[in-house]
């Protein structure tokens, strides 16, 4: 069923930078047999569902959406693949995003752009594009995205589904192509709560591969899946309802908040100071990150190289000739900030801000349960829309802050303004993923 979809809407959507139908069809027929056998399967045995194209699978192209990796074919699993593996979910491909997941539209891929399901001439947000559009548009039952500034959250709520960004430590983040390595995760997109539950049930837990996973025991999640919020302590940020949000989504947020009051959860305004400071904070952070980490892409041990006369052309061809416009801009921001004599103007000062950001949550937490904000200022824009770089980063501006802090988030429908689904984002304490989940879930 869902390549017949993929069949019917791929040539308008553009979902999928590789497929992965035989490999699909055979690991569908060998959880059929072991049903027909009488024996027991997990949850996720047969459903099918699309990775976003920087995770790593063995023997499957992982591109990133990027020239540079554009025949890259990893040698080993990503632990989330392994785990999905574990309950026999089936793999549908590997879906776009934009390269080396720096962007909130999908516009920056290397390859093609992916347009929103419920209007084509829109973007399906960004940068787990491909995973959301899939998952909206029946061609894939669930996805995996990662979210280093609001990568999942964000193409959730342009695209009407539910987004799920866990503590960072949660999932592991071994096999997954490093952006800015200590703001990333992966979580699920799906259609509802009790898949999100479902999936991150699956992937969630310590693993020895990744130094920065927590050894941390796993909830059971569909646990959380009770409509009940009496009690739960709800605090709404003045600083995220502010200027810059479009009239329509703050509406819907304040009327999805007083939904949750009519079912007894108690509410009151909480206040983030410094607020304004982590989009800033985060664009030389992440940057910097980002230039170590793409330094790798040298034309040498693996990726697109480039013919030349010498070593050190080689390697300036290879990523001339192989990074996009975005990559490029943030490598050299990052450059930049870390460079000797600007290093604790700039990057040392980003991490200071980074910890005020922190304290803010710590601060909010200590009154309230979760925080409710909208996942993004707007709903989705049209393609090409945004063509200022400030101006896209500006669409970040309500999810970043919690991938500074570390913290759990969650990204559910809550209305429509000119037919595009609205997303609201509910923000939990570190760990705190089932009390999200129930809050969600009772909305749902
Ligand atoms: N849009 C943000 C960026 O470009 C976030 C991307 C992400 O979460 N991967 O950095």
């Amino acid at each position: 069923a869902v390549f017949a979809r993929t069949d019917a809407v791929e040539p308008k959507i553009r979902s999928y930078i590789t497929e992965t139908r035989e490999q699909a069809m055979a690991q569908a027929a060998a959880v059929d047999a072991k049903i027909a056998r009488g024996e027991a399967v997990a949850p996720l045995a047969g459903i099918p569902g699309a990775l976003k194209d920087n995770i790593c699978t063995k023997g499957i192209k992982t591109t990133c959406a990027s020239k540079i990796l554009a025949n890259f074919v990893p040698p080993y699993d990503a632990t989330v693949v392994d785990k999905l593996a574990a309950q026999a979910a089936v793999l549908t491909g590997k879906a776009n995003c934009d390269e080396f997941a720096m962007g909130g539209s999908t516009e920056n891929s290397g390859f093609f752009v992916t347009h929103n399901p419920w209007d084509t001439d829109r973007v399906p947000g960004g940068s787990s594009g491909g995973s959301a559009s899939a998952v909206a548009a029946g061609q894939a039952i669930w996805a995996l995205g990662s979210d280093t500034g609001g990568s999942i959250r964000q193409p959730a709520a342009y695209c009407g589904n539910v987004g799920l960004k866990p503590t960072y430590g949660r999932v592991s983040r071994y096999g997954l192509v490093a952006y800015a390595s200590s703001l990333d995760q992966i979580g699920p997109i799906t259609r509802d709560v009790t898949d999100s539950a479902l999936v991150l049930n699956a992937i969630a837990g310590h693993d020895g591969k990744d130094s920065t996973s927590i050894n941390a025991a796993v909830p059971d999640y569909t646990k959380a899946l009770v409509k009940d919020v009496k009690g739960l302590k709800i605090g709404l940020p003045q600083e995220y309802f502010g200027t810059g949000i479009q009239p329509e989504v703050a509406a819907a947020i304040k009327k999805a908040v007083a939904q949750l009051t009519a079912m007894g959860a108690e509410v009151r305004e909480v206040s983030l100071p410094h607020t304004e400071y982590a989009l800033p904070a985060y664009y030389l952070i992440a940057p910097a990150e980002a230039s170590s980490n793409l330094a790798r892409y040298d034309g040498v041990g693996f990726g697109h190289r480039a013919p030349g006369s010498d070593i050190v052309e080689m390697y300036k061809k290879s990523r001339s000739e192989g990074f996009g416009p975005e990559v490029k801009r943030r490598v050299m921001l990052g450059t930049y900030a870390l460079s000797s004599g600007y290093y604790d103007a700039y990057y040392l000062k980003a991490l200071q801000v980074r910890t005020l950001v922190k304290q803010d949550f710590d601060k909010a937490f200590a009154a309230v349960d979760v925080l409710i904000t909208p996942t993004a200022p707007t709903t989705a824009f049209k393609i090409g829309e945004l063509s200022d770089p400030l101006a896209m980063y500006l669409q970040d501006v309500c999810t970043i802050p919690i991938n500074l802090a570390g913290l759990p988030g969650i990204s559910l429908p809550c209305g429509f303004a000119d037919g595009m689904p609205i997303g609201m984002q509910i923000i939990g304490k570190p760990l705190a993923e089932a009390t999200i989940i129930q809050a969600a879930y009772a909305f749902e």
